[in-house]
Formats: C-alpha cells, structure tokens, sequence
C-alpha cells in the first residue's frame, strides 16, 4: 500500500492537518488580502499541486470539498461526481466505468465514517463544479469567497430542498 494510501485511510489525520492549516491562512487572510490574492495565486497553486497532488491526487478543481467527502477527492471519480456513489457501484464496491479501480464514493462514505462528527458533512449536497475556477487555488479561492460565486442561472444549493418537480 502507498504512503498516500494509508494516509487516506486514516483521514482523521488528514482532518487535523487540514483544519490546522485552515486556521493559519484564517489568521493570515488580512494579510494575504493586502498582498492582493491574483498576485498569491500562482504561489498558492504550486504549493497545491505539490502537497494536495500526490497526497489525494487532487485534480485541481480550485473548489475543495475534501472536507465533506471523507477527505476523498471527489473529482478522481470518472464521473468527476460531487455527490455520489451513483446507481452503477458494482456489487464489489467498483466503479461501473473503471471496473478495477474502487468506487471512490464508497470510499469516500467509508472514510466520512471515520472521521466522528466531522465526517457528517458527507450529507451536505453539493452544486456542481464551476470549470471557471479549474487550475486555480482552492484555499485562496475559499479566502476570497470567490468558490460561492456562481455562474448566472445556477440556483443556490440552499434552495434545493424547496425545488418542486413535476
Ligand atoms: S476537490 Fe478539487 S481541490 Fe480538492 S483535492 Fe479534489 S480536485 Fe483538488
């Protein structure tokens, strides 16, 4: 098994690491708004790249959701999927499109299980991904709130519990 791997397995741990490094950039985020945030930018995605790729192997969608999906990257599911499993997991727990590869939405549950309270917010529905924010950093994006714009005629997630169908 890969470093990665067990890691990912333990994802209290990551948990940890996450939420202290939220709390640094938290403190440092007038700081950082000063230095002006598209001037941090490519400062931030490399370090991203660098830590979050070989770690999660983060696909570097610039809208984390690390933190509600087990600390599994949602965006390695070949359906690049927000909210899942979908209905084609096989009765192994694999994916329907890559049958070697492991379902990463049950791993993704798997993990939240793992991680107490924290993991609940595997329940959150999530909005689609916004492709604009591709390449970008997703901690400076979280900073700016520029992760909440989104793109005209979406509705909030907020408002989908009152969607009416049919
Ligand atoms: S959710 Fe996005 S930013 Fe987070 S690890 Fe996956 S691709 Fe990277």
């Amino acid at each position: 098994m890969s470093s990665a791997r067990w890691l990912q397995d333990r994802p209290g741990v990551l948990d940890a690491a996450y939420r202290a490094t939220h709390t640094v950039l938290q403190s440092v985020e007038p700081l950082l708004r000063r230095l002006g945030f598209e001037r941090l930018g490519g400062l931030f995605e490399t370090g991203e790249r660098w830590s979050k790729g070989p770690l999660f192997d983060c696909q570097m969608c610039g809208q984390c959701i690390l933190h509600s999906t087990g600390m599994t990257c949602p965006m390695t599911c070949p359906k690049n999927l927000r909210n899942g499993p979908c209905g084609g997991v096989r009765a192994n727990g694999h994916c329907e499109v890559k049958p070697e590869m492991p379902c990463v939405w049950v791993l993704a549950w798997e993990r939240a299980a793992k991680m107490g309270d924290h993991g609940n917010e595997i329940h959150l529905i999530q909005p689609p991904v916004d492709r604009r924010l591709q390449d970008t950093s997703s901690w400076l994006n979280t900073l700016s709130e520029r992760d909440q714009f989104r793109p005209a005629g979406w509705i909030s997630v907020d408002d989908i519990g009152v969607v009416q169908h049919g």
